[in-house]
């Protein structure tokens, strides 16, 4: 146990030296700021490293991982970071990226009380009883278990778009663009699922507008 610790120290050791042989600058640079392109919602999976599956490096994603991806709409912590990521970061792009084999769209598909971890769990099996339909009729499980977590992507970048930070860069500057992306543990390739961003802003507008603004298109009536 101690080894695994101590390990931690000297991978770092190495790290550092590793970093300044490519760039002497690295760590300087890295200290006078960030300006990520990128925010990344991903779930706290071990196995899901944000920076190593998309090859970037420090200071070029903002991240906020949690079990499943989920984006609660009364979460403070995810819709800080996304307020804080749009508002001042002013990200280019928001990813919500779930994984295939996801231990918490698992657990969310048993019938099973897990204490603390049912009410995020409820979240969702909400997203399972809106694509209720959809799901019942596929019979494999496996099958039924990838496209929940497809589906769960899909409705946390609803969630993503529901903020007033989101719309508003949208409106103005024609950015944050929101994309769901599913990562493959067993082949290591991220799916992109191509979500309709502007498409689902549309749709949803009636509902969530935040921004008093006609959009690009006309706005329905409300
Ligand atoms: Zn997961």
């Amino acid at each position: 146990m101690q080894d695994s610790y101590n390990k931690v120290f000297e991978n770092n050791r190495q790290w550092v030296e590793e970093m300044k042989s490519t760039n002497a600058d690295f760590f300087k640079n890295l200290a006078e700021g960030q300006t990520p392109e990128f925010l990344y919602i991903g779930c706290s999976d071990s196995r899901v490293p944000a920076e190593d599956l998309m090859g970037l490096k420090p200071g070029e994603i903002f991240v906020h991982r949690n079990i499943a991806n989920m984006v609660n709409n009364i979460d403070m912590n995810v819709n800080s970071v996304i307020e804080y990521a749009v508002s001042h970061l002013k990200v280019k792009h928001i990813v919500v990226c779930g994984h295939y084999g996801c231990g918490g769209i698992n657990a969310a598909m048993q019938s099973t009380d897990l204490g603390l971890l049912n009410p995020w769990l409820r979240s969702i099996r909400d997203v399972y009883r809106m694509h209720q339909e959809e799901l019942d009729a596929i019979t494999d499980q496996h099958q039924k278990f990838d496209r929940l977590v497809e589906l769960n992507v899909q409705e946390q970048c609803i969630n993503v778009v529901k903020a007033a930070a989101v719309q508003k860069g949208f409106v103005q500057n024609g950015y944050p663009v929101v994309h769901g992306w599913v990562f493959d543990l067993k082949t290591g390739t991220l799916k992109d699922l191509n979500i309709d961003f502007e498409g689902i802003l549309h749709h949803i507008q009636k509902i969530y507008d935040l921004t008093e603004s006609t959009w690009s298109v006309p706005k329905m009536e409300k």
